[in-house]
């Protein structure tokens, strides 16, 4: 099936402005998309027509309201292919998921047992495990990386041990766009017991997700890099894992009684939800799945991958730009600098931005791999539906223009 991508591009308002004169040409879906108009009237909707907090109101409003979050949490659980809804929690985004995992499966840690992660992994799947290493004397472990920058499973046997209890990476790069063999890493951590949390920030919008298939036991994402709104993001998790756990944080919604000297806590996924859950952005999150089902995930993939495939190959034919593990494979994202003395990233960034094309420049939140590399930051362009190989040409001749100008 061929895509009318002029017709979905109508939907994003955002794609009719200007910047410095020149119309938008937004590469910068890596660090957060643009919202479709159905993402939008659904928030607006949502507030002008049943505003009114979830769960505890038998008024038609707060029932209205309970019931579009809890159609939310299916379109979730079957945009990931969950087997249960209650495996479905809501957080304000990857990181507070992660977060969330680290401090209540981190709970079920003693000293000595180890955590595995990699060095091509966002700071928010580094630091809340440097935090639970220190908080429970656990030891954490890097998986390496070969001299392309991609993970080096040659001692992944070793690194394994019977102390591993948690393997967390993620499944593409945010800063590289590399798509990471995770399959191949679950089934051995599994081999010795460990659990694994897949951080999906980078995949969900562009590949298709099946949490059953792919075995792994947390999978972490957030809405706004999948056309949603800012503030939403999901934690799924397996439900026997989810029951052994304790509560993250104490309130309201999370508990079954309070007494007061004691408190019972509330089912899944209720448990790890406390406080007025973010109701607009769940319902847009809802929203946002509708709108990537309508093209279809596939579609997406096969279409943003003929963008990589284009982006590839017209960045090689300029001897000045050095791509980043260039032969790994890749989704949603290239990153790149130019090999010209003195030259930033930043430096490309400013010269693209006056011309109206919006890409990331800097560290990407990924010092560990910049360091690896010995550079401050790169170039990252990333896509999304909307996107197309007229703007990959414009983003070229840009960047000619900068190799010129930096020369
Ligand atoms: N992991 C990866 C791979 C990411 O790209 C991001 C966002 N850049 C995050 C985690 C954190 O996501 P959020 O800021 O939405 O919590």
């Amino acid at each position: 099936m061929s895509l009318d991508i002029q017709q979905i591009r109508k939907k994003f308002p955002i794609l009719d402005r200007e910047v410095n004169g020149q119309p938008l040409i937004y590469f910068d879906n890596g660090a957060t998309t643009q919202k479709p108009k159905e993402v939008l009237d659904v928030l607006n909707h949502y507030y002008e027509y049943y505003n009114a907090n979830v769960h505890r109101g038998i008024h038609t409003l707060s029932q209205e309201a309970t019931d579009k979050m809890e159609e939310s949490r299916r379109k979730v659980q079957a945009f990931v292919n969950a087997k249960h809804e209650h495996e479905i929690i809501f957080t304000r985004g990857t990181t507070e998921a992660i977060n969330l995992v680290a401090s209540s499966f981190g709970e079920l840690l003693v000293e000595g047992d180890e955590i595995l992660i990699t060095q091509i992994e966002h700071h928010s799947n580094i630091v809340p495990w440097q935090l639970l290493a220190q908080r429970k004397k656990a030891v954490l472990r890097y998986i390496p990386l070969s001299a392309e920058g991609i993970l080096d499973l040659s001692q992944l046997d070793q690194l394994l041990t019977n102390k591993t209890k948690l393997v967390a990476l993620n499944q593409v790069s945010n800063a590289l766009g590399v798509v990471n063999p995770i399959k191949e890493i679950i089934t051995k951590a599994h081999q010795v017991g460990a659990k694994v949390l897949i951080d999906g920030a980078q995949s969900t919008p562009h590949i298709p997700i099946d949490v059953q298939e792919m075995d792994c036991d947390f999978f972490a994402f957030s809405g706004h890099k999948m056309y949603g709104p800012t503030g939403i993001g999901v934690l799924y998790g397996k439900e026997e894992l989810l029951n052994l756990m304790p509560p993250y944080h104490g309130g309201g919604e999370m508990i079954k009684e309070v007494n007061l000297d004691f408190s019972t806590y509330a089912c899944l996924p209720f448990k790890f939800e406390a406080g007025t859950p973010d109701v607009a952005g769940i319902i847009g999150l809802g929203a946002a799945i509708d709108f990537i089902n309508s093209i279809g995930i596939n579609e997406i993939h096969d279409y943003e991958m003929s963008l990589i495939d284009y982006t590839m190959q017209r960045l090689k034919t300029l001897p000045e730009v050095e791509i980043y593990a260039a032969n790994a494979p890749h989704s949603g994202a290239i990153s790149f600098n130019l090999k010209l003395d003195g030259v930033h990233a930043s430096d490309v960034g400013m010269i693209l931005d006056k011309k109206g094309i919006a890409v990331r420049t800097g560290h990407h939140c990924a010092q560990p791999i910049m360091k690896f590399f010995c550079i401050p930051g790169t170039v990252r362009i990333s896509f999304a539906i909307y996107n197309t190989k007229e703007e990959i040409d414009q983003f070229i001749e840009g960047l000619k223009t900068a190799i010129r100008m930096l020369a």
